[in-house]
């Protein structure tokens, strides 16, 4: 069991909703952006010294821009619904960590400066001026929030604190208050093209043991090529798909996904990395910089299609916003969405017969399946409505024997966070990130125990390393978590491919 420097929630069988402890969690903040990573990003470096009158300026901004951050600030009508609906209030206990009570953190600076009421009687209205306390507030508060939408589901006026956080953070970088992580990796992706900043040589090197592995494995010659002009599709991917595990066994299945399609296809240096933090700190100048790279790849390398890898907000901003930020996409074939899952292409291929599935080849394993938050509750999937639920279930039973469901209040629609979302994979957040991921990790607990579960899938890179982190800090272990595609990989035969009951055969006859 991995060792902790704060108590780890002990695992329930039935969910259990806390009384408050006021202020536990005001403590964990992630470490500041210095002014290297803000500049890159156009932020000042450091706490500009009118920063009070220069962070409501930037509310106003964004209040004229988002109706519906106005919306969301008006209508809330104090009904308690979304109190125990977020892991991190489930996990840590803080009351400012109820959906309810983060929204109220700039609910009252609005109202202090947007309302007639708080100016004139802000007492009444619960109205505050916008002091230094309330900023560190902010700072912490808005920062132990991963932006999954689940609060929104139960909220009888839909109100979404996820847009209430990406305002907040917008408002703290435009006063100089950045959050190291998401900056410096945003900076990277200008820089490098990718979050973990891979240069274009170590992406040949790892793409060219890929082959060879597979070779080795299968006895196929299965390419994963790179800057590759004049092919088909261009594979947008997260960059942890081309060292991490799980995730790089998720990379090693869309390749021979692609060549048993018989399609051409190819990654790029320039826009390796599927992932747009833009969109943590809720900077649509930035997570538009980081769409167009994809756009300015797909022109450069004359590609007809652009297909996204297994990446839970990568394919939220790339469902729902890639048009608005880098379209038109007219120089694409229109005969296919753009862009499209690799679930997606996938399951298309199933339906149609195309992949031969060897499903005893997961024997080993009895899977559940975690449904990412930004890919569940900020887009679809497929033609039908639930598409984004039913199309990664249907390709996880295509592949495996055995599978179960955790409770359907963790699950589709509902399901929890990973708890590192968000922005929030970093270990200066760790107690915040183990604490959140209890709802999900009790579900998952509860089913191994009950149906002998030893594994969960997963469609997000950020879920499979947060769950490889903190899974341990629950007494698992970190392999417990495996791609989607690892799966199929694992089960899919591919044409020409020596399997083991060949290899028996020929065996038995030269004896
Ligand atoms: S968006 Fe998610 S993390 Fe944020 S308050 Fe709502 S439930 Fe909690
Ligand atoms: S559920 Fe909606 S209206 Fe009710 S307290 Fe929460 S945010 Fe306010």
């Amino acid at each position: 069991m991995a060792k902790a420097d704060f108590e780890v929630p002990v695992l329930k069988q039935y969910p259990e909703i806390p009384e408050i402890e006021p202020g536990v969690m005001a403590h964990a903040s992630p470490f500041k952006s210095k002014e290297e990573f803000q500049a890159q990003l156009g932020f000042p470096g450091e706490l500009v010294d009118n920063w009070q009158e220069k962070a409501i300026a930037k509310m106003g901004d964004l209040l004229g821009r988002y109706r519906s951050l106005r919306v969301y600030l008006d209508a809330c009508v104090k009904c308690g619904s979304c109190t125990d609906k977020c892991h991190y209030y489930l996990g840590t206990h803080d009351p400012k960590n109820m959906p309810v009570g983060r929204q109220d953190l700039m609910r009252k600076v609005y109202r202090r400066y947007f309302t007639l009421a708080g100016k004139y009687f802000p007492n009444l209205v619960g109205a505050e001026d916008f002091t230094e306390e309330v900023l560190n507030d902010w700072y912490s508060y808005f920062h132990q929030c991963s932006q999954c939408r689940r609060c929104s589901v139960f909220c009888p006026y839909g109100i979404d604190t996820a847009e209430i956080s990406m305002a907040a953070r917008e408002i703290m970088d435009h006063i100089g208050v950045g959050q190291k992580y998401c900056n410096e990796i945003i900076g990277k992706v200008y820089k490098i093209g990718n979050n973990l900043g891979l240069p274009g040589p170590a992406l040949a090197d790892t793409l060219e043991g890929l082959e060879e592995d597979v070779l080795d494995e299968t006895g196929v010659e299965v390419k994963y090529p790179l800057d590759q002009e004049g092919v088909d599709i261009l594979l947008v991917t997260p960059s942890a798909d081309f060292f991490a595990e799980p995730h790089v066994d998720g990379l090693i299945g869309y390749g021979k996904v692609f060549h048993e399609a018989g399609v051409s296809w190819t990654l790029s240096s320039y826009a390796s990395e599927a992932a747009n933090f833009g969109m943590f700190i809720g900077s649509y100048e930035n997570m538009r910089r980081v769409a167009l790279r994809i756009r300015e790849a797909a022109i450069k390398l004359g590609v007809k299609r652009i297909v996204f890898g297994e990446c839970g907000h990568a394919w939220r901003v790339a469902y729902s916003f890639l048009n608005t930020l880098a379209g038109p996409w007219d120089f694409l074939d229109p005969r296919y969405p753009v862009p499209q899952h690799i679930c997606e292409f996938t399951y298309d291929l199933m339906q149609r017969g195309k992949l031969k599935l060897d499903k005893s080849q997961n024997d080993d394993m009895v899977l559940t399946y975690h449904d990412s938050c930004n890919v569940a509750r900020a887009s679809r999937m497929g033609d039908r409505p639930g598409g984004q639920f039913d199309i990664p279930r249907a390709i996880i039973r295509a592949a495996c024997n055995h599978f179960y469901d955790m409770d359907e209040d963790t699950i589709r629609d509902r399901t929890f966070c990973c708890g590192g979302g968000g922005g929030l994979l970093t270990d200066d957040l760790m107690e915040v990130r183990v604490k959140g991921a209890q709802p999900r990790v009790e579900a998952l607990n509860n089913l191994i125990h009950e149906k002998g579960v030893t594994h969960m899938a997963a469609i997000c890179a950020i879920c499979k390393s947060q769950f490889t982190k903190v899974l341990p800090y629950y007494g698992m272990d970190m392999d417990q978590i495996v791609s989607v595609h690892q799966l199929v990989s694992n089960a899919l035969v591919l044409t020409g491919q020596v399997t083991d009951e060949d290899e028996e055969e020929a065996a038995d006859e030269a004896a």
